[in-house]
């Protein structure tokens, strides 16, 4: 027998239905009888769709619970993309931000302030369980937090992600939503300790640092964090640590249209006093190249010089000293000193090469470094290597120079990063004082940059795709054996189930032989290797390789990955350089020469053996370790729309982040498995007509039934009750249908 059961009879008036009005998704339409007793569809945009006979009667009638959106996502009728994003439409338009996936919150950004933070709020979440009230970000944080106490010794991650496509989401969310579930957790910890405020002023500093604005985002994270916040036996907060991922030391350099440079530049120009600014010889941030790339120095909405009060303070609270914060202000100055460098062209024998043009920036900077004018203008515009017996000197020519005077501003720029962020850790990372058996319970807290995917991607974006790559598996296989572990609970057998994951990409970039990440860096070991040589080992590794991309000819310098979320192509100029990640040899010179104390200990460990991406994987590695360890649970942030706007829904926009995110992922596999779900009771409510008795207990009911009848008359049972819904049988032709498949 077979059942088709996605076509309906005449619609009628007002009734809701699916339409497909060609843009690959269908949307919600309500139906409208004209004059002329004609169909038209007003669908959820307010336009209006006239049909054709043939197509009255094909329209699919939306399942009630696509109609009002619901709680859970999982509990669509529709259980499908389009079911998923009007659920989301539909509570966007109500205000409500906050949607479950099973497990998964999806938090869509409201762009305004909503009274959804309060102590009341953090009240009212704490010790419910999950489900019990509307979804809330607080309600994720308090399963996390409850299932540590009760797990005692287990480990609890949380991950805050979101995805940046090809438009980029970011601006999603993400940092205020983990800034929401430490808000949470420090409340709940209860103890309003030194330690815990610590631990939310080292927010400040690392936004400071850290964040800038986008043309996507006023508050950019331009770098990847995961915070582990530890808690004592009683469950107060006692400790945290904080792992920084690549930050975007380009920023300091360059900056597109409308983009800012990081904050605490603009924050120490406004904020400082006249005083402090002599004494630095610093203007205004017009004054400085480093500041007006992108032609944007103020932001609207922000204060940078009541930003700078708070920064101070909050550096305050980390145990940074008076002098501490000088040294930075320092070396801060320094670099904008050295972006107004400039260099003129000259010939030394035969050779094009370059000179710094004197000027007072220059004297500034060799001044704060607390070096020899000479000796760094000889290691600007020089580059000095090894041979194989002597170290040799080889000029620069103007543009040269100028690129290695970037470089070492970018070095200079990310190690004090680093070191700042290991500042803060030494401030709130205690070790436990109960001995060596204590174990402490844990929560991290995973902020991280999506996928990328821009009209020129190179080795960052390879390195930021990877990682999501392996999150990305990380959630597919949790999601699966989230649903697995419920089937094993009931008894259910689960068998001949694939679901085919990101696996071979993964292979492709880290795994197999010769794999991509490994190409690029045996060949930045050698040093003849070229961007040229490594293309054409990847390419001949790979050539049958389905998730790899050859370049098209041999003066083609671009490469394809097919990702998860689309296909990438990278243009492998510059990746061993980038890669290498190594400064000149005549600048770490300068550095050693130098009596800047912090300059100094910024490069202690200059003298590292591993790569960008082997670096990179180190801490990658650790993290996916961290999170195997643990029970993790996610939140999905999402951007409605790109112009930052608090009442508007980009469709187009949504579904890629529905499919990026995994929350198809989510929904196929529940398909693959037993999607339709109902608890005794509710089972009993939709089948007491068939089940025709009088026995009260749900429980005793189904399962008598279920032995007499076999699974299978379940299954004609649910088909029956799509009869009831898509032709709108009564009940009583339903028993009759019901009665003649059971026999
Ligand atoms: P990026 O990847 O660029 O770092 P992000 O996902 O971390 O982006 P956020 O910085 O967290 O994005 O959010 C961007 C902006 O959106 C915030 O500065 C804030 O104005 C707004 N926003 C985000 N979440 C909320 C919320 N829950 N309530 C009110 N406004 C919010
Ligand atoms: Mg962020």
């Amino acid at each position: 027998m077979t059942l088709t059961v996605t076509h309906c009879a005449p619609c009628f008036q007002g009734e809701w239905v699916w339409v497909d009005p060609g843009i690959g998704v269908p949307i919600g339409a309500r139906v409208k009888l004209t004059d002329t007793g004609h169909q038209l569809l007003v669908d959820d945009e307010g336009k209006e769709h006239k049909l054709s006979q043939k197509e009255e009667g094909s329209i699919r009638v939306m399942h009630p619970t696509s109609v009002e959106g619901v709680d859970d996502m999982i509990r669509l009728g529709d259980l499908n993309e389009a079911g998923l994003l009007r659920n989301l439409l539909v509570r966007h338009r109500q205000g409500i931000i906050y949607t479950y996936t099973g497990s998964v919150l999806v938090a869509v950004n409201p762009y305004q302030e909503l009274p959804l933070y309060t102590a009341d709020q953090v009240r009212l979440y704490h010790g419910r369980r999950l489900g019990e009230l509307p979804p809330h970000v607080f309600a994720i944080a308090d399963t996390c937090y409850f299932n540590m106490r009760r797990h005692n010794r287990d480990h609890v991650t949380f991950q805050c992600c979101g995805r940046c496509s090809l438009d980029g989401e970011s601006g999603a969310g993400k940092t205020e939503s983990t800034k929401l579930v430490l808000q949470f957790l420090a409340a709940v910890s209860g103890q309003h300790s030194w330690i815990e405020q610590q631990i939310l002023e080292a927010n400040p500093i690392l936004e400071a640092f850290g964040n800038a604005k986008t043309i996507r985002n006023d508050n950019s994270s331009r770098f990847g964090k995961y915070v582990e916040i530890f808690f004592n036996k009683d469950g107060a907060i006692e400790g945290a640590r904080m792992e920084q991922y690549l930050l975007e030391k380009s920023r300091v350099c360059h900056q597109a249209m409308e983009e800012r440079n990081y904050h605490i530049f603009y924050c120490m120009l406004a904020g400082m006093t006249t005083e402090q600014k002599k004494t630095l010889c610093l203007g205004n941030a017009a004054e400085f190249s480093y500041l007006k790339r992108g032609d944007c120095i103020v932001c609207d909405g922000r204060d940078d010089a009541k930003d700078y009060t708070r920064i101070r303070t909050a550096l305050k609270i980390l145990a940074f000293t008076e002098t501490h914060c000088w040294e930075i202000l320092k070396l801060l100055a320094a670099l904008l000193h050295l972006g107004n460098v400039s260099f003129e062209a000259t010939i030394l024998n035969n050779m094009e090469s370059s000179d710094v043009s004197l000027s007072d920036h220059f004297t500034f900077a060799a001044k704060l470094l607390e070096v020899q004018p000479a000796a760094l203008a000889v290691s600007l515009t020089y580059r000095s290597f090894m041979t194989n017996r002597e170290r040799v000197s080889k000029p620069l020519n103007s543009e040269q120079a100028a690129d290695s005077r970037d470089a070492f501003v970018k070095a200079i720029y990310g190690k004090l990063f680093i070191w700042i962020v290991g500042r803060i850790n030494s401030a709130i990372h205690k070790t436990p004082t109960n001995g060596p058996k204590y174990v402490r319970n844990s929560i991290g807290l995973l902020d991280i940059f999506g996928f990328e995917n821009f009209d020129s991607n190179s080795f960052e974006q390879l390195c930021i795709n990877f990682a999501n790559e392996q999150l990305q598996q990380f959630f597919v296989r949790h999601v699966f054996k989230l649903e697995q572990e419920e089937y094993t609970k009931e008894d259910i057998v689960w068998k001949n189930i694939t679901f085919s994951d990101n696996t071979d990409t993964l292979d492709l970039l880290a795994v197999k032989p010769l794999n991509v990440l490994a190409l690029i860096d045996e060949e930045s070991h050698f040093p003849k290797g070229t961007d040229v040589t490594m293309l054409n080992k990847m390419n001949r590794a790979h050539a049958k390789c389905n998730k790899y991309i050859p370049s098209k000819n041999t003066h083609d310098m671009e490469f394809g990955i097919r990702h998860f979320a689309g296909v990438v192509h990278y243009d492998s100029n510059g990746f061993l350089e980038k890669n290498r990640d190594a400064l000149n040899s005549g600048i770490l010179k300068l550095i050693e020469a130098s009596t800047n104390t912090l300059l100094q200990q910024l490069f202690e460990k200059e003298r590292q053996v591993s790569t960008l991406s082997g670096q990179f994987r180190q801490s990658l590695d650790s993290l996916m370790n961290a999170l195997s360890k643990c029970q993790p649970h996610f939140i999905r942030c999402f951007k409605p729309n790109d112009d930052k706007k608090s009442m508007v829904f980009d469709r187009n926009l949504c579904i890629r982040q529905l499919r990026y995110s995994g929350m198809i992922d989510t929904i196929k596999i529940r398909k693959l498995g037993f999607p339709i779900r109902h608890t005794f009771k509710q089972f009993l409510q939709r089948y007491r007509v068939l089940l025709n008795t009088t026995v009260c207990d749900p429980k005793t009911v189904i399962l008598i039934h279920c032995r007499s009848l076999g699974w299978k008359s379940i299954v004609l049972m649910e088909i029956c009750s799509y009869l009831l819904f898509f032709y709108r049988l009564d009940h009583m032709y339903l028993l009759l249908l019901g009665s003649f498949l059971l026999l």
